[in-house]
């Protein structure tokens, strides 16, 4: 089986070619050219030495033992701002994921999928209402960043100093790849994104929490709740029938304590479903003393589901309660909504046009 040179962490290329009986010198030079520069190719290289540039055209290519993970391009569209692109990238086999890029300052955030589809069903989610399709490996992970830092380099932007794990997908249900990805991306002598500069979003996986806390890494953790009461969130969330409420935060509070992290709640406000003042008193409650902080988003409507946004009145209400509460939060507007910025929408689209 060919391996992606993109799956690759930075250890495991140095074994590959340490094992073919090259030098470590020659993977720091090949990593350079793959997580750094972000190359696609590695024929004329001219810092390739000759055992380098020897191995690379007998190892890497089509049909060789490595391959690069390069999606094409199939959509790319810009808000009306102009700040937010959304791509749609088409992966080897066909199938296609999005990836956001937000802002062009040097504080340019880029939001990745983890698979294509999601298993875990929430109604309000264009990647939700679309099932399961499979997991992505840690090079298509890995790939949607670099392309990122491409498109930045082409407009001579700083390079990427956030990453979130909102794209498609469920990144705790393909725990493995996506940890893969990031040890990767942060490693400093590629990417290098600060591992406190990464946010992975879950819908509430206990198990992934709680190996997350286990191992404690250091990345920031968001936490899909939407509401505060079981019942209410299992018809939202239908994957909290399998780690109910009172789990989840459990899990939350461990982690907490484990690691001393804060934990960011993503609040999804749909209008007259979870989005008034007694709705605001559940979650302080269910988060009393916790090190947590409340992000509300409007929702953005999609075909498979029938709920509208909250207005404006509602999450300022709602935010005054959780302030009187004494729990920290913010109300964000997806940006760019005007390119189908939600989760899944793009493919939901082109697969409606198509
Ligand atoms: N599966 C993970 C990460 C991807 S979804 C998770 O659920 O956390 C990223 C965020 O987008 C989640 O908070 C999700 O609830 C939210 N989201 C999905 N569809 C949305 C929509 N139509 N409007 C607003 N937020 C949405
Ligand atoms: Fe999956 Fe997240 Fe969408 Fe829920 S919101 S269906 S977990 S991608």
């Amino acid at each position: 089986m060919p391996t992606s040179l993109h799956d690759l962490t930075y250890p495991a290329i140095e074994r590959a070619l340490v094992a073919d009986g090259l030098r470590p010198a020659h993977a720091r030079t090949l990593w350079n050219a793959v997580q750094r520069e972000g190359a696609l190719a590695l024929a004329e290289r001219t810092e390739f030495l000759p055992p380098l540039t020897r191995w690379s055209a007998e190892h890497v290519g089509e049909s060789a033992r490595f391959f690069f993970d390069e999606p094409a391009l199939t959509a790319d569209t810009a808000s009306s701002d102009g700040l937010t692109r959304k791509f749609l990238l088409r992966l080897a086999d066909g199938q296609t994921v999005e990836t956001v890029l937000m802002g062009y300052t040097g504080r340019s955030t880029a939001c990745v999928s983890t698979q294509a589809g999601c298993a875990m069903g929430c109604v309000f989610c264009a990647t939700g209402q679309m099932g399961f399709v499979r997991h992505l490996r840690a090079g298509e992970i890995v790939a949607q960043v670099l392309h990122v830092q491409r498109e930045l380099r082409a407009r001579r932007a700083a390079g990427l100093r956030n990453l979130v794990l909102m794209g498609m997908g469920e990144p705790l249900h393909n725990y493995d790849a996506v940890l893969t990805a990031l040890e990767i991306l942060t490693d400093d002598r590629g990417v290098a994104l600060a591992p406190s500069r990464v946010t992975i979003s879950t819908v509430g996986v206990v198990p992934g929490i709680l190996r997350l806390a286990e191992e404690k890494r250091a990345f920031n953790l968001a936490v899909s709740l939407h509401s505060a009461d079981a019942a209410e969130r299992a018809a939202l969330v239908p994957a909290s029938r399998r780690w109910p409420l009172d789990e989840l935060i459990a899990a939350c509070r461990e982690y907490g304590a484990k690691t001393g992290r804060r934990i960011f709640f993503e609040w999804t406000l749909i209008a007259g479903a979870n989005d008034s003042p007694r709705h605001a008193e559940q979650v302080a409650a269910l988060l009393a003393g916790m090190h947590a902080h409340v992000n509300l988003i409007p929702l953005n409507p999609t075909n498979g589901f029938a709920g509208t946004a909250s207005a404006g009145a509602a999450a300022r209400e709602f935010q005054r309660v959780l302030r009187e509460r004494g729990l920290p939060s913010t109300v964000r507007q997806r940006r760019g909504i005007d390119v189908a910025a939600g989760c899944g929408q793009l493919r939901a689209e082109k697969a409606r046009a198509a």
